[in-house]
C-alpha cells in the first residue's frame, strides 16, 4: 500500500532544514516506480552553513574525550539496532533492496560496525615517545583531522554512511556527509537519530547532487579531508577537485574481483557461494563475486551451477520473505548494465538471464556469461548489476595475470586446498583482499580497501580510524 511521500530535510547544526533556495526533487522506490520521498536539492550555500556548522563544532568533539565520544556512538549503534525494523524497511524502498536482507544481514552488521569504531577510538596511539635527541623529551600525538567531507554511494545507503561517520567521529573529527542523490532517506534518518547522542553541529548531512554538493564539498577550503565511496570516475573527479586545497583524499572506488577456480577446489560447495556473491544486492557491489576464472576442469560445473543458482533467484516484492533479487538501483543503471549485455561479442555466450521479468521497477534476471575474452569490456569494465563471466584459463600463471589485468585492485577470491597455490596466489594478486575457499565475508575489526584503481585508504579496521587522524610531533627541552 503506498503511502504519502515524506518531506527530508538537510541536517545542519543540529536542525532539520530545508535547502537554501527551495529545489527540492522526488525519490522513487526502484522496484515499484513510487514516489517515496521529496529530497532537498541542495547547493554551495547549504554546504557553507554545514561546514560552518562543523567547523564551529570541530573545538569541543575533538576535546572530548575518547571514552565519551565512544559512548555517542554506542548510543547511536543501540538506536539503530532497536529501530532496525524500520530502518530496513526505509532502505529497502529507497534502495530497492528485499527488505529481509537488510533486516537480518546489513543492520546487525553496521550496528556490529559502529561498536567496533566506538572501542577503536579508544586505543589510538602514536610509535613512540622518549628521548631521541640529548636534552629533549618527544611525544607522539595523534590528533583527529577537521571538518571531514564524506560522500556516499547508493548501493549500500546506511551501510556506506555507517563506515563513514563511524571511524571520523570515533577519532574526533566534524562530518559535513552527503549521501547519493538517489538514496538520501536512511541517511538522513540516521542524522536525526543520531543528534540525541552528538553535540550539535557534529554530524550534518546535505542531500544533493554530486556536482552541486559534492563538488562544493572537495573544493571547499574549510573542509580538511574528503573521504568518497564511489566509481572510478568520480574519483579521480574528487582527487582533482581536492588538490585545488591539497585536501587529504580517501578513495573507496570499483571493484571487478576475479574468482579463481583451480581444478583441486570444491566446486559443488564453491558454486553456491560465488552466485550469492556475485547477485547479491543484485550485484551492486563493489567486492561483487563478478568474474570467474575456471580452470579446464571446472569450467562446465561452474557455468551450468551457477546458470541454475541464476534461474532459481526470485525477483518480485521486495518486502516478500521469498524475494532474493531487487531490482537495480534506477532504470538508468538497469538500461546501463543491459547496454554492456547487448555490446557483448559473439564468443561470450548468454547462457542465463539477462532480461526484463515482466513487473513495474528496475529489475533485470541474474545473468551468466560464459567465454568472454580478457580484453571485452564486460572483463574490463565494472558491471554493477546481477551479471557474473565465466572465462576458462590454461594454468595458474594465465589466472594470476587475467586476475590482475583489469585497472581495479580491491578484493579477489582463490579457490582451492593446495596450501602451497593458495599462499603463492594470495601473494601474487593485486588486491586490497584475497579470500580463501569464500568470497566476501567481513569482519569489523579488518580492513576493508582497494588498490590502483579501486582507490587508497582503509575502511572498517582500527586502520580506518588511522585515517582520519594525523600524527604532530611535540618536543620539549628539558632544561
Ligand atoms: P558515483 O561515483 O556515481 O557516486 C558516488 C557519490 O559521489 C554520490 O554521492 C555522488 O553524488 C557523488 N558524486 C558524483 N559526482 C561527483 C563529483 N563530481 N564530485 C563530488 N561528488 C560526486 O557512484 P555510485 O554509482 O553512487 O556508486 C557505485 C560505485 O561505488 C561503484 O563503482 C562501486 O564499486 C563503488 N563502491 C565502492 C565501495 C568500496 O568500498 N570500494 C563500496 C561501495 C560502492
Amino acid at each position: 500500500m503506498s503511502s504519502a511521500p515524506r518531506a527530508l530535510h538537510n541536517f545542519v547544526d543540529g536542525a532539520s532544514v530545508p535547502p537554501r533556495d527551495g529545489q527540492t526533487e522526488e525519490i522513487v522506490n526502484p522496484a515499484t516506480g513510487e514516489t517515496i520521498a521529496i529530497a532537498p536539492l541542495s547547493g554551495a550555500a547549504d554546504v557553507d552553513a554545514a561546514v560552518a556548522a562543523a567547523r564551529a563544532a570541530f573545538g569541543g568533539w575533538a576535546a572530548t574525550p575518547p571514552g565519551e565520544r565512544a559512548l555517542a556512538l554506542l548510543r547511536i549503534a543501540d538506536a539503530i539496532e532497536a529501530r532496525g525494523e524500520e530502518l530496513a524497511r526505509l532502505e529497502s524502498a529507497d534502495a530497492g533492496k528485499p527488505f529481509a536482507a537488510v533486516r537480518d544481514d546489513e543492520i546487525p552488521f553496521l550496528v556490529d560496525n559502529l561498536r567496533f569504531f566506538a572501542g577503536a577510538g579508544r586505543c589510538l596511539e602514536g610509535k613512540s615517545a622518549g628521548e631521541y635527541a640529548a636534552g629533549y623529551t618527544s611525544i607522539i600525538r595523534r590528533e583527529p583531522i577537521g571538518v571531514v567531507g564524506q560522500i556516499a554511494p547508493w548501493n549500500y545507503p546506511l551501510m556506506m554512511a555507517v563506515w563513514k561517520i563511524g571511524p571520523a567521529l570515533a577519532a574526533g573529527n566534524t562530518i559535513v556527509l552527503k549521501p547519493a542523490e538517489t538514496t538520501p532517506v536512511t541517511t538522513v534518518a540516521l542524522a536525526q537519530l543520531a543528534a540525541e547522542f552528538l553535540p550539535k553541529g557534529v554530524l550534518n548531512v546535505v542531500v544533493g547532487h554530486g556536482q552541486a554538493v559534492g563538488e562544493a564539498i572537495a573544493t571547499h577550503p574549510d573542509v580538511d579531508m574528503v573521504s568518497l565511496t564511489g566509481s572510478v570516475a568520480t574519483g579521480k573527479r574528487v582527487a582533482a577537485a581536492c588538490a585545488g586545497t591539497l585536501k587529504r583524499v580517501h578513495l573507496e572506488l570499483g571493484g571487478k574481483s576475479p574468482v579463481i577456480v583451480f581444478d583441486d577446489a570444491d566446486v559443488e560447495a564453491a558454486i553456491p557461494t560465488i552466485a550469492f556473491s556475485a547477485f547479491y544486492n543484485a550485484g551492486q557491489d563493489c567486492t561483487a563475486a563478478t568474474r570467474v576464472l575456471a580452470s579446464k576442469a571446472s569450467y562446465d560445473a561452474l557455468v551450468n551451477g551457477l546458470a541454475e543458482q541464476a534461474a532459481a533467484l526470485r525477483v518480485g516484492d521486495t518486502l516478500a520473505p521469498e524475494t532474493t533479487l531487487g531490482p537495480l538501483n534506477s532504470l538508468r543503471q538497469r538500461t546501463r548494465v543491459e547496454g554492456l549485455l547487448e555490446r557483448r561479442p559473439d564468443h561470450a555466450e548468454l547462457v542465463v538471464g539477462g532480461v526484463r521479468p515482466e513487473l513495474p521497477g528496475a529489475f533485470l534476471e541474474a545473468a551468466v556469461v560464459a567465454g568472454p575474452r580478457q580484453q571485452d569490456e564486460l572483463i574490463q569494465q565494472e558491471i554493477f548489476g546481477p551479471v557474473v563471466t565465466v572465462q576458462q584459463f590454461a594454468d595458474e600463471d594465465e589466472a594470476v595475470a587475467w586476475a590482475n589485468g583489469t585497472a581495479y585492485g580491491l578484493t579477489s577470491s582463490v579457490w582451492t586446498r593446495d596450501v602451497g597455490r593458495a599462499l603463492r596466489v594470495s601473494r601474487a594478486l593485486r588486491a586490497g583482499c584475497v579470500w580463501l575457499n569464500d568470497h566476501a565475508p567481513m569482519a569489523s575489526e579488518m580492513p576493508h580497501g582497494g588498490r590502483m584503481q579501486s582507490g587508497y585508504g582503509s575502511d572498517m579496521s582500527s586502520y580506518a580510524v588511522e585515517e582520519y587522524t594525523q600524527i604532530k610531533h611535540v618536543m620539549a627541552s628539558l632544561r
